[in-house]
């Protein structure tokens, strides 16, 4: 049965600090699947929407709510769902569907709501949370406590480890080196710097401690930043998906050409004749109108099913996709009017020269105008690891946004001709092992990242090892059993051949990166003649243009590409998924958040906790700092980012020659493998 998943409408009155009592007896249910599945199908029937055949599940509950569960001796669970701000639990998901509908409607306020909670005349009132029972011996109980507390301390302690400074040899400080605060404090904790909006503001604290002590390698942890924890959802998932899928496959946050309509039984064919993209009845073979591109959004992707690749063409639910609104205007409604499409009804962005290069710019859907005009920007998701010698230190991250795809560590991307190279075509292949961001000149840079003193320099570099189809600029020497096989995703395009030694690796500037490769023989179904460098121009013109027209590089002179603190803010998006996101989020008030998050973060090492849940907002991070190799860049001439510095990138046309003659081999490997695998196919 084909599934939709049901997004929220913003608001919700959810308390995260109403819990059951802190035991090994309760644990989360994660999804909460009866909750999203029963509540979704009583909604959409509510509003009149449900259609017989399709299965209709919430995408998560309302945020502050969580559904516990709690074994009963004869075996049974019992489930509760907790986060009424009365602190009473909901015992079902009918009992909860009133108070669910009253949030929906509300803008997430319950009052006036006429459930048995809020309105306890309206049925029986569920009465307090429920303790420990009697069913459980006291042997039980008491030794299922001590193993839960020996678990906590070992995880406490694993997280002091990690937080400590490194020494030159390898070895952890010992605790005699002054940390100035107590160890256990995460950066992420440290309210010494705060953000705009309050939150700590950890990669100033990182730097600041990587000053002190020299010398410094930690994972990120941000529990009391509302972006961090709703990250922390998606990249677990992403990170499979990536690892298992095909490259081809569209991802959440790709931008695509789509065709809204297409009638049952029709496909989207190429005239032989012409040459354009045609509507196509098999039946009849008979070519009918032209084919409509749009450029939406990727904001969901097709419901889980990997089994056969079949099975993403033929799927009901497909993709649903939100056009591209205009970056350089505020009225976003046009990304308002998302539809589900099937996957087969899309194509890599990069293609659009194949697509409606033969139409005229004026005849073109508005939408393709948008989605050039935002194919200079680039944001990082998933910072995840801080270390550095100072005054250099990297932040590794496992995903970077650049113009309209997503790159992954473990991706094999395709790169810009290096400068120079004769026929300047694609012949060139990085299979991505780490994305950093590298910091560097800390010592000269003003320490307080919001005055107007002199800032670090940042750059976006991605690592990872490199192939190409050239034999001539490979060696035999090269050669070890580590690089003989062919990189993930790449067979079909001819032999491979490695780029380096064996135990080096590839850097090269983000802006080298032209997109992911796709598979051969998906890239064959969409263009006549497939090659690697299908798609080159269509990307480089893109972001030509960008510069040209995105306001937001426009208005920095010199500047050819935008560095954004996440998707949504890359995109100038209001709501992604129908949800509201960072400056439009009326009711974001991280205040409140940071209550109750150190509220449940209370005598607990963070490890111990899952994050919570379901936060709102999709905001990623906060990118530190500014652009790269500019000092001027700290004004405030837009109004796109309040407080910290701006994120303009300065690539005049003749530093991206320079970027690309700086593509380096890096000799000296100074940090751990990464620990995600590199498939290769
Ligand atoms: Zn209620």
């Amino acid at each position: 049965m084909p599934t939709v998943v049901v997004p929220l409408r913003p608001g919700s009155d959810g308390d995260y600090a109403h819990k059951p009592p802190d035991n090994s007896i309760w644990a989360i249910i994660d999804p909460p699947t009866l909750y999203l599945e029963r509540v979704g199908l009583q909604w959409m029937q509510d509003r009149d929407e449900a259609k017989p055949g399709i299965k209709y599940v919430l995408e998560r509950l309302p945020v502050g709510y969580t559904l516990y569960q709690r074994p009963r001796a004869n075996g049974t669970k019992d489930k509760y769902l907790f986060g009424h701000p009365n602190h009473k639990y909901f015992d079902s998901p009918n009992r909860f569907f009133p108070h669910f509908k009253h949030l929906m409607e509300n803008g997430g306020n319950s009052i006036g709501c006429p459930c048995t909670i809020c309105d306890p005349r309206s049925g029986v009132l569920p009465g307090k949370p429920p303790s420990i029972s009697g069913h459980f011996s006291k042997s039980s109980s008491s030794a299922s406590s001590l193993s839960s507390r020996r678990i906590s301390v070992a995880t406490a302690f694993k997280e002091t480890i990690a937080t400590q400074p490194v020494l030159d040899n390898g070895a952890v400080a010992s605790a005699k080196v002054p940390l100035g605060r107590p160890k256990v404090m995460l950066a992420g904790m440290d309210a010494t710097h705060v953000d705009e909006e309050g939150t700590p503001d950890i990669y100033r604290n990182l730097i600041d401690r990587l000053k002190r002590h020299g010398k410094l390698d930690e994972s990120i942890k941000e529990p009391l930043s509302l972006d961090w924890r709703a990250e922390q959802e998606v990249i677990p998932d992403l990170l499979k998906k990536v690892r298992r899928d095909p490259q081809w496959l569209p991802r959440v946050g790709d931008i695509l050409l789509y065709v809204r309509n297409v009638p049952d039984g029709f496909q989207i064919a190429q005239d032989p004749q012409t040459g354009k993209c045609l509507l196509y009845d098999p039946q009849s073979n008979n070519f009918g109108e032209k084919a409509v591109w749009e450029a939406g959004l990727v904001s969901q992707a097709p419901a889980e099913s990997a089994e056969g690749e079949d099975q993403w063409y033929v799927g009901q639910t497909g993709l649903r996709m939100e056009p591209v609104p205009d970056p350089n205007d505020t009225d976003k409604s046009l990304s308002k009017r998302y539809t589900y499409v099937a996957v087969k009804h899309t194509r890599p962005f990069c293609l659009w020269k194949d697509y409606i290069g033969y139409v005229p710019r004026d005849k073109r859907h508005p939408t393709i105008q948008n989605a050039f005009t935002v194919s200079a920007t680039m944001s990082l998701m998933g910072k995840h690891r801080f270390h550095g010698t100072w005054p250099t230190a990297y932040i590794h991250c496992h995903a970077i946004y650049i113009g309209s795809e997503l790159i992954a560590v473990g991706d094999t991307v395709r790169l810009v001709p290096k400068a120079g190279d004769d026929n300047n075509v694609i012949t060139d292949v990085l299979v991505v092992k780490t994305i950093r961001l590298r910091l560097s000149n800390l010592d000269d840079a003003s320490s307080n990242d919001y005055d107007e003193g002199r800032p670090y320099n940042l750059e976006i570099w991605i690592y990872g090892s490199g192939y190409t189809v050239t034999a001539s600029r490979s060696s035999k020497k090269w050669l070890s059993e580590s690089n003989t096989a062919i990189p993930k995703s790449a067979s079909g395009y001819g032999a491979w051949f490695p780029l380096h030694p064996p135990d080096k690796e590839l850097a090269v500037p983000f802006s080298r990166i032209i997109g992911r490769l796709y598979e051969h023989d998906a890239l064959e179904s969409w263009v006549p003649d497939p090659e690697l460098d299908s798609g080159r121009d269509g990307v480089l013109d893109a972001r030509h243009f960008a510069s040209k027209n995105d306001q937001r590089i426009v208005s920095n002179v010199g500047t050819t590409w935008f560095w954004a603190d996440s998707r949504a803010d890359a995109l100038d998006l209001q709501a992604i998924n129908g949800l509201d996101v960072r400056k439009y989020d009326v009711q974001r008030d991280p205040r409140d958040w940071r209550k109750s998050i150190k509220t449940m973060e209370a005598g607990a090492a963070f490890s111990d906790r899952k994050p919570a849940p379901h936060v709102r907002s999709l905001r990623r991070f906060l990118a530190p700092g500014t652009g790269m190799q500019d000092e001027r860049s700290n004004n405030s001439s837009s109004s796109m980012t309040t407080g910290s510095k701006r994120r303009i990138i300065e690539v005049s046309d003749d530093d991206e020659e320079d970027i690309r003659r700086q593509t380096r081999i890096v000799t000296d490997v100074p940090y751990k493998r990464s620990k995600i695998q590199v498939v290769v196919d």
